[in-house]
């Protein structure tokens, strides 16, 4: 008898934004393959019943391989164990999670996806930026900084997005920053466009770098950013106030 895997967000960071059927799988599972996204509290508290597997991709720095993880998943729930790919925020956004469902399914594993509150809305939310708001953003767009906007295959449409009102909130964009930014302004969007860098967003050591379009590539880079982090542009960020 197969087992089954659960594809589990574990919230932005933080034991009390995880959800409670996220921590039911969690405790009952066999097998649990984790990264450092969710952070320490929630790595703390893995039970030691359950046997402890660090995948580890953080900050680009991966032990292992997506190919590998995957099979990895397979190979425990092929053995017949409870296991758990537990996965920062919410796993079905930028997580891989949508690839991890597919190559189960294809492996004839059951699956079942417990979402999690993203840091693409809450990291923001937890500093007083809305993603939205009735006087600055109808729209919201969340996008992967990953790409570098000058390779001419990036799949991201950087001109609609310089032109497109509302809110950009932007994950894994700490290292493109600088190349973002042109790209944007080029692009024609107003380079005094408020910004915000909010990172470790939810743990003791969050901080909060604002600026504007123009200014932001260098303040990050003088402050030392470094990921993760989340990027929010767009007049939101003007509800922002500094509590430090
Ligand atoms: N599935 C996750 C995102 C995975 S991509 C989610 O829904 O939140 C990883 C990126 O998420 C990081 O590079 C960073 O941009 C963002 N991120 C996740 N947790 C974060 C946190 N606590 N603070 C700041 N950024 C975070």
């Amino acid at each position: 008898m197969n087992g089954i895997v659960y594809l589990v967000g574990s919230g932005p960071g933080g034991l009390g934004l995880m959800t409670f059927r996220a921590r039911e799988v969690i405790d009952g599972a066999d097998v649990i393959l984790y990264d450092q996204l969710p952070g320490r509290d929630i790595i703390n508290s893995l039970p030691e019943s359950a046997e402890l597997v660090d995948v580890g991709k953080f900050g680009g720095h991966h032990i292992r391989k997506q190919g590998e993880i995957e099979k990895l998943m397979v190979e425990y729930a092929r053995a017949g164990r409870v296991v758990v790919r537990l996965k920062g925020g919410d796993p079905f956004l930028f997580g891989r999670g949508g690839e991890e469902m597919e190559t189960l399914r294809e492996s004839g594993i059951s699956v079942e996806v417990i979402p999690g509150i993203t840091s693409a809305i809450a990291v923001p939310e937890c500093v007083g930026i809305p993603v939205t708001h009735r006087s600055y953003a109808s729209q919201v767009t969340m996008l992967t900084g990953h790409e570098d906007p000058d390779k001419p295959e990036s799949a991201i449409d950087w001109e609609w997005l310089a032109r497109s009102p509302g809110t950009l909130v932007i994950l894994m964009g700490v290292k493109n920053l600088p190349n973002i930014t042109v790209s944007l302004t080029e692009n024609g969007m107003d380079e005094n466009k408020p910004v915000a860098i909010i990172e470790r967003g939810l743990r003791p050591d969050q901080r909060v770098t604002v600026g504007t379009l123009s200014d932001i590539a260098i303040k990050a880079k003088d402050a030392g950013v470094k990921p993760p982090a989340v990027i929010v542009i767009g007049d939101v960020v003007r509800l922002y106030v500094n509590q430090s």
